[in-house]
């Protein structure tokens, strides 16, 4: 079988699963496949995908699964994602995580799925001082991971801006969504024995370090 590697990286908005994701995208040489990211491509490119996904994302609904699914298949089809992938906000809801089941079972299903855990009062924390390069999309924190030039990323000098939803009340409805649509897959991989807890409250050096270590007992990396 052509065996493929599937890391599902589950937890609230704002609990760093952007962050590990690109730290293990380096490391294992997986890319990341970020639904959000992707919606935000097309819409600064402006096509009709783009256009859709915006009047979900600017409410924190989720966009329909049809074109979402669609989108991730589509991602999976690319060359760089010839030995697997890291995904980062999907599957979000019982629906994609059936369909990225189907998608993933020629090459052995999905292979773990680290859920990073955080408070609501954290996470509201962490996305209200979050800050995004335009250019390349590296994730800062004003505080907890600020770029050493202010309002400049450090890796490519690229403005850094805040996301439209990121304001206080759609992350209020994204946690809402979250409970109610995301957080059943929880138990759906728990019941497949693909479940792995992390405590995204410590710092980013540390989740990364247990993240490594979880790799490495499961023989992954
Ligand atoms: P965060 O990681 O902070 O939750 P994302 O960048 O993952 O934010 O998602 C931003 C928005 O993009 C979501 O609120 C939703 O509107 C849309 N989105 C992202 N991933 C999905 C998905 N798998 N299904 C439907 N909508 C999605
Ligand atoms: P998600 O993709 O789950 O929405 P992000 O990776 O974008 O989360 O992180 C949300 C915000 O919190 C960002 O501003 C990021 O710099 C910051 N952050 C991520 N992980 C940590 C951590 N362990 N401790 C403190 N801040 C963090």
């Amino acid at each position: 079988m052509d065996r493929r590697t599937f890391f599902v990286l589950l937890g609230v908005p704002g609990a760093g699963k952007g962050t590990q994701a690109k730290m293990l995208e380096e490391h294992l040489g997986l890319p990341q496949v970020s639904t959000g990211d992707l919606f935000r491509y097309n819409l600064k490119n402006s096509t009709s995908l783009g256009q859709l996904a915006k009047s979900y994302m600017d409410k924190g609904e989720l966009v329909p699964d049809e074109v979402t699914i669609q989108m991730v298949e589509d991602r999976l089809g690319m060359d760089d994602a010839a030995r697997g992938a890291i995904l980062d906000g999907f599957p979000r809801n019982l629906m994609q995580a059936e369909a990225f089941d189907e998608m993933t079972a020629p090459f052995g299903g999905v292979s773990l799925v680290p859920l990073i855990t955080l408070s609501d009062e954290e996470a509201m924390r962490r996305i209200t001082g979050r800050r995004v390069c335009r250019s390349c999309g590296a994730v800062y924190h004003i505080e907890f991971n600020p770029p050493s030039r202010e309002g400049i990323c450090d890796r490519d000098a690229g403005e850094l801006y805040q996301r439209d939803d990121d304001s206080e009340e759609t992350v209020r409805n994204r946690l809402y969504v979250y409970y109610k649509q995301t957080s059943p897959l929880i138990g759906y991989y728990y019941a497949k024995k693909l479940l792995a807890e992390l405590d995204g409250g410590l710092s980013i050096e540390q989740v990364q370090g247990r993240l490594m270590e979880l790799l490495a007992e499961k023989e992954i990396a």
